[in-house]
């Protein structure tokens, strides 16, 4: 079987003494691909650095809400006129926190916006992170679509999300958050999203999947996580692994 992480932070300082073990030890579980997410501009150019160390490792560049006030978007785009190798595939990790910070919601949501506008400039989709604020996330996406694909990360179903996403064919990306305990309207969440449209990530660093809480978490673990979405689709593991690894592709706009 073969895997597509969708979304890891190798660019992450954790990663910075023992990164060539890492990746052979994803390599191992056959883990092929993966893309690095970057939150703000450091974080982009050392994604970028490293798809050109590492071969079938791409990037998204992007501002983290929760770096609304260190960067800009005009920096984004310089460091995508001047750095761009072809392996920038996506904008992101960009979108709306409001659990950590609640009193900048106006200058997050323009910062959504604006990075929107540039991925629809640049023709690349986005990868979404939004966290406690579902709302406002669904607002901003129908008000100002994103033109070349949009992607849910760590999705976690709420009714406006779950919504949003059918019907407009967007993609969502589960993760760890996918083997925690649930309440049972996950399931039916879980039922009204064809798996056309689900990919799979780890958040690497963050967000390892039970039994591994409290580890570091490496795309070496992704597998037990495409275990978890299988029970819930209801589709055989090595089939639902190849569904979800050419949802990635094409996603990404990444030929094979
Ligand atoms: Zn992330």
């Amino acid at each position: 079987m073969r895997y597509f992480d969708t979304h890891a932070h190798y660019n992450d300082e954790k990663f910075k003494d023992n990164l060539d073990e890492v990746i052979s030890e994803y390599k191992n579980v056959g883990v092929d691909r993966v893309v690095n997410i970057g939150y703000n501009i450091e974080s982009s150019k050392k994604a970028i650095d490293l798809s050109n160390t590492y071969s079938n490792t791409y990037v998204a560049i992007g501002i983290h809400p929760s770096d609304v006030d260190k960067s800009s978007v005009s920096e984004l785009e310089e460091l995508y006129n001047k750095y761009n190798n072809g392996k920038i595939v996506a904008i992101g990790e960009i979108g709306l926190d409001y659990y950590w910070v609640k009193d900048n919601k106006e200058a997050q949501k323009e910062l959504f916006k604006e990075q929107i506008k540039l991925a629809n400039k640049l023709k690349l989709p986005i990868v979404v992170h939004s966290r406690d604020a579902s709302l406002d996330t669904y607002n901003i996406l129908k008000e100002c679509p994103a033109k070349y694909g949009t992607l849910l990360h760590c999705f976690s179903p709420t009714d406006d999300l779950v919504r949003l996403v059918v019907e407009n064919g967007y993609k969502v990306a589960f993760g760890g958050n996918i083997t925690y305990n649930r309440a049972k309207s996950f399931q039916s969440y879980m039922d009204m999203i064809p798996v056309s449209q689900i990919v799979i990530e780890t958040d690497s660093p963050y967000l390892p999947p039970v039994p591994l809480r409290g580890t570091v978490n490496t795309s070496k673990n992704l597998p037990i996580i495409l275990e978890k979405l299988a029970e819930y689709k209801k589709i055989d593991v090595e089939e639902l692994s190849e569904i979800v690894y050419r949802n990635s592709l094409e996603f990404f706009n990444i030929k094979e």
